[in-house]
């Protein structure tokens, strides 16, 4: 693509997105890269992928590639799959389907470019470049760009009853692009906040993913200011948020006036957000780091994240790191006490959990971190299975009948060499197991 140098050449998606517009322009067609990518390619950011818009229709698409694959063929949509990648094709259309609130099964093939930008939610995202470098930009979205401005393409407040994620998108690119909202397309926002609650929680996850990695200082200042904040995370009611963090000015009476109002919870998020912003782009992390700051309790937690239909993989990530945030100091921790709390939680979680720590504690500079390190460096097991030992020597070895107290047995074992990590070794753990039949035998019951 004409001037565009600084990409690299090894780019075998944007080269096969190239391939795609040569072919559909040779058979006739207008082809054009469209949205995100235009928008990542101006700002310099290598796009993750290209999208292309033609006035191909997708049977026509289908026809003229070799392999494709009809995606969201109702709504225009074919992949193509070609130098090993497969490229998003798109037919111009309209949404006029939204205007009368029925399904996009009603959308509209039309044969222009500038209508199929004209159904894109913001400017910065409604710009199409054809294979020479020349760019489309109708709405002005590269001076937007430019200026770091979110500016609804036409109507504001009609494209957000058309849509109301569009709402929340406005907030993710803000925060994405370190720009702001357009003063008409936020008063719009303000206005129609209350319609999110119609949008499915699965398309709001993936805004508030996408949110969780980009400034989330800039996400909670717009989502607290707009409304939009209690429809995301309806579960974290003013009274759950903890009030250790309030401001103490104007006496214990202005205090507890002001502990559990609206006020009170926005600022407490903005808090929490510049908090999390401090740590790196990892989502449970930021997730787990915002719940923690806003000193809600594991149920809430829990109660949040399955609302937004997160994966029980994330859910349980960040309820682990919240578990694994200890009540006392880490730099007061004997050796002992590192080689517990790791068996415990687990390296990830003890990790993520050291670097809020670290972050919340501003005489820190690393301490914890390094403490961490050689604890891990020297943690002689992380489980059971990292036992010199297993249930099957033990039956073996000490005719320990098969059944429940191997497994207890296997359990005390692990105790053992968290305490004494130098007997992590057969020989070692066999006496030790020894001891504890004999133990049992003897008429207890209880190892
Ligand atoms: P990202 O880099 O996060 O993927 P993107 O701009 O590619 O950002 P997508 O959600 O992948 O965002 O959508 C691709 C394009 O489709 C957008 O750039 C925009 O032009 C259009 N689009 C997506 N969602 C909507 C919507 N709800 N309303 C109008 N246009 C939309
Ligand atoms: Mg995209």
């Amino acid at each position: 693509m004409a001037g565009n140098g600084s990409r690299r050449v090894t780019d075998s998606r944007f080269d096969a997105a190239l391939q795609v517009l040569a072919e559909l322009e040779r058979a006739g067609y207008q082809a054009y890269l469209v949205g995100g990518c235009v928008r990542d390619m101006l700002l310099g950011k290598r796009p993750e992928d290209y999208d292309v818009a033609t006035d191909a229709l997708p049977d026509e698409v289908q026809n003229l590639f070799p392999r494709t694959v009809p995606t969201g063929i109702r709504h225009g949509t074919v992949s193509v799959l070609i130098g090993g990648e497969r490229i998003e094709v798109t037919t111009f259309r309209t949404e006029g389907a939204y205007l009368d609130a029925r399904r996009p099964s009603e959308v509209r093939f039309v044969r222009s470019l500038e209508q199929d930008l004209a159904r894109r939610d913001f400017t910065v995202n409604a710009m199409a470049m054809d294979r020479r470098g020349h760019l489309q930009d109708p709405f002005d979205g590269r001076r937007d760009l430019r200026e770091k401005r979110i500016r609804a393409v036409g109507e504001a407040d009609e494209r957000f009853r058309e849509d109301a994620l569009r709402m929340l998108r406005a907030i993710r690119f803000a925060a994405a692009l370190r720009a702001q909202i357009e003063e008409r397309t936020w008063q719009a926002i303000r206005r129609h906040a209350g319609l999110m609650t119609e949008i499915a929680r699965e398309r709001i996850r993936d805004e508030w993913n996408k949110m969780l990695r980009a400034d989330l200082s800039i996400s909670i200042n717009y989502l607290a200011a707009s409304g939009l904040l209690p429809i995301v995370f309806p579960d974290i009611s003013p009274r759950k948020v903890k009030a250790s963090f309030a401001p103490h000015q104007g006496g214990e009476a202005a205090r507890s006036r002001y502990v559990g109002t609206q006020d009170f919870v926005a600022e407490r998020w903005r808090q929490a957000a510049d908090f999390a912003n401090r740590l790196p782009d990892k989502s449970d992390l930021r997730q787990a780091a915002l719940f923690w700051q806003l000193g809600v309790d594991e149920a809430t937690v829990q109660a949040s994240l399955r609302r937004l239909r997160q994966p029980n993989s994330f859910v349980r990530s960040v309820a682990a790191i919240l578990r694994a945030i200890p009540d006392s100091d880490p730099l007061t921790w004997t050796a002992e006490t590192w080689r517990g709390y790791l068996y415990r939680h687990g390296k990830q979680a003890a990790i993520d959990a050291m670097r809020i720590l670290g972050e919340a504690s501003e005489a820190d500079n690393g301490k914890i971190g390094r403490l961490l390190d050689k604890a891990i460096e020297r943690q002689p097991i992380w489980s059971v299975r990292d036992l010199a030992v297993d249930g099957q020597d033990l039956i073996r070895e000490l005719q320990i009948p098969p059944g429940p107290l191997v497994g207890q047995i296997l359990t005390e074992l692990t105790e053992w060499t968290l305490q004494h990590p130098a007997c992590n070794n057969r020989q070692h753990l066999l006496a030790a197991a020894r001891v504890l039949y004999q133990h049992w035998k003897n008429g207890s019951q209880k190892v």
